[in-house]
């Protein structure tokens, strides 16, 4: 039996790759820091399905609640084998009045934190000679989005950790891959009116937003592969080619 960790579990994007891997009959740490109840209603409804997940409330821009989520994880399931790097928060500002707290909250969150976390889960994936990290990133660190540069280039660095890190690890039979989505229905987006939407739609040549699951499908397949690592894969509808 395997086990994974997905950070930031309990809704969007986290939330479809929490049961696209529970299905698989993979122990499930999912990770959450504000949403407790959304993180107690999917293991509810996991354990309803015969699924084995645990709830675990940690700030991964912390060095101390990451580390102690992974030994959480490695306390209830033995070993980590999957290790998703989902968590992560946008802002949307003019760069000129980006504050030094904006920047360090967006750095730390979305960046420093998979620092944190791989470091503490790859000891355990180096001793046993296997894993499968998956950093989900973002399109906007493969081209730069305007009003969203610190996004971007947290996002740009989360690509350069996985790019590395697999030519540092593939020795250690640990593949490390980076999701970069395009444009996906969930919270992060809510803020967008129909008309934004429909702007939006009409520059992706699927003409329309991805969804959580399909995100989760990719992470799926990742986990399933054996031969990809240091890849950026991007399900983005065509948004970017
Ligand atoms: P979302 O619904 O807003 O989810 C964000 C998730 O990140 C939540 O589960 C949240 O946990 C978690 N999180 C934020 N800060 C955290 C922290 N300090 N510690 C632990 N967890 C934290 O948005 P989403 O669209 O599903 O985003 C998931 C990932 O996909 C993000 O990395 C995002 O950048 C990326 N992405 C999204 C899109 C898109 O169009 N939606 C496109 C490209 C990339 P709590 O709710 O428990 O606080």
């Amino acid at each position: 039996m395997s086990t994974a960790i997905v950070t930031g579990g309990a809704k969007g994007i986290g939330r479809a790759i929490v049961k696209e891997i529970a299905k698989k009959g993979i122990n499930v740490v999912i990770n959450y820091n504000t949403s407790k109840e959304q993180a107690e209603k999917l293991q509810k409804e996991l354990a309803d399905n015969g699924y084995k997940a645990e709830i675990y409330k940690a700030d991964v821009s912390k060095r101390e609640q990451a580390k102690a989520l992974i030994e959480f994880a490695q306390k209830q399931f033995g070993n980590i084998d999957i290790l998703v790097n989902n968590a992560g928060i946008d802002q949307f500002k003019l760069f000129t009045d980006i504050t030094d707290e904006d920047w360090n909250n967006i750095l730390q969150t979305n960046l420093t934190s998979v620092f944190y976390t791989t470091q503490e889960a790859v000891k355990n994936m180096i001793k046993n000679k296997k894993g499968c990290i998956i950093n989900i990133s973002s399109i906007w660190g493969i081209t730069g989005a305007s009003c969203e540069v610190a996004y971007s280039v947290s996002k740009a660095g989360i690509d350069g950790l996985t790019k590395s890190l697999a030519k540092e690890l593939g020795p250690s039979n640990i593949r490390v891959n980076s999701i970069a989505p395009g444009a996906i229905l969930t919270d992060m987006n809510k803020n967008l009116t129909n008309e934004e939407i429909q702007e939006v739609n009409s520059q992706i040549p699927m003409e329309r937003f991805g969804t959580p699951e399909e995100i989760a499908k990719c992470v799926n397949w990742l986990i399933e592969d054996t031969y990809t690592t240091g890849q950026i894969i991007s399900p983005n509808g065509g948004w970017v080619i």
